[in-house]
């Protein structure tokens, strides 16, 4: 019998996509009932999204002032509380920062051991998870005597349908929340391209752009088929753009259906951020570089060069 409780992903009142992900996992193996969490300041419209979800049999939500902002730190013994008020035998969240930041406090709360990143579902208690920067998958067998949890990987499901109809239910809880963590500000960028983790088509630069100026071409073109914006870690290291805008195993784990990359090499830390994109293309003036070996289509040229000729074509 597994009971599953997702802990839910939303921003600006608005839930993410990563929560449906989860839910698409814990119908993979089979859930005999899922629960979503939602915490917020006045959760009761994100919970009403969340219930549409398909497969869900209650969204829970608790309203706190402190869930204003999502702080691992005081959200962290609110889950645990809500877990032990239910029969919980996996808890999954996502694998975005938050997720990455709570479900660990979380899993400690409880005394259990967590499983990051799961990619794919051989059974409750059985999964497979990327290593090595996505360069070997490990399949384990997790023990079925204790709370499992868990993050899911984004990239590796597709969102659940959205028919459902679960029942919505406040819930209170008299965890202690931490006083030793606050909330001083998120500093956002601010962009009108599409959102890079969840983006169908991403355009990604790296050192070869050479400038923050030049990094105008990649926008430029990434403008013209309607993607977001990428970058390797190298071109985010030098200043060239944002950190928010790494790909790779220390960046976003992306799944676009297009993926272009100009000016990148393909080092393995960068392409465990692209594994799961449906059709990788690589522009590159070296034949030999590492990026060809996992393209779909490749073109030996010159950045600069090719970029103009791609928008006149679309133009
Ligand atoms: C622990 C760790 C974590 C890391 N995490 C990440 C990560 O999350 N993401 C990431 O990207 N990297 C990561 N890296 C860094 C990674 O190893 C590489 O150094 C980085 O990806 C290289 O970026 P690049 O391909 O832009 O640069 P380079 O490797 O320098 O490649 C530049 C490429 O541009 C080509 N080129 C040059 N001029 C042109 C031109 N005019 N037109 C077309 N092509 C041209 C060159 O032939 C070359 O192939 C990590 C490294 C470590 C050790």
């Amino acid at each position: 019998m597994s009971t599953v409780l997702i802990i839910a992903d939303h921003r600006h009142g608005v839930l993410a996509a990563p929560t449906r992900k989860a839910a698409r996992c814990a119908a993979d193996f089979g859930a005999d009932a899922v629960d979503i969490l939602v915490l917020a300041e006045d959760g009761a419209d994100i919970a009403a999204q969340a219930a549409r979800i398909s497969g869900i049999r209650t969204v829970k939500h608790i309203d706190h002032a402190a869930n204003a902002q999502p702080l691992a730190a005081t959200a962290a013994p609110q889950i645990v509380a809500a877990v032990e008020g239910g029969d919980y035998s996996h808890v999954l969240g996502s694998n975005s920062s938050f997720g990455k930041d709570v479900m660990p406090r979380v899993a400690a709360l409880l005394g259990v051991g967590m499983v990051t990143d799961l990619m794919r579902v051989l059974g409750a208690y059985r999964f497979q998870r990327p290593t090595y920067a996505g360069n070997a998958v490990d399949t384990l067998a997790v023990p079925d005597d204790r709370i499992l949890v868990a993050t899911v990987r984004g990239a590796s499901f597709e969102p659940a349908a959205e028919q459902g109809q679960a029942k919505i239910e406040a819930i209170d809880t008299d965890a202690r929340l931490p006083g030793h963590t606050r909330h001083i500000g998120m500093a956002e960028h601010a962009s009108e391209r599409p959102d890079l983790g969840t983006a169908s088509r991403v355009v990604a630069g790296g050192r070869a752009v050479g400038s923050e100026e030049n990094f105008r071409v990649i926008y430029d073109f990434a403008d013209h088929i309607g993607a977001a914006v990428g970058a390797s870690r190298a071109a985010v290291d030098a200043g060239y753009v944002p950190n928010d805008m790494q790909v790779g195993q220390t960046g976003k784990i992306i799944a676009p259906a297009l993926y272009i990359g100009f000016g990148i090499s393909g080092a393995i830390q960068h392409l465990a951020g692209i594994k799961d994109a449906g059709t990788i293309v690589a522009v590159n003036k070296d034949p030999d570089a590492p990026i060809f070996e996992v393209a779909d289509y490749g073109l030996v040229g010159d950045l600069f060069a090719v970029i103009p000729e791609l928008i006149s074509a679309i133009d």
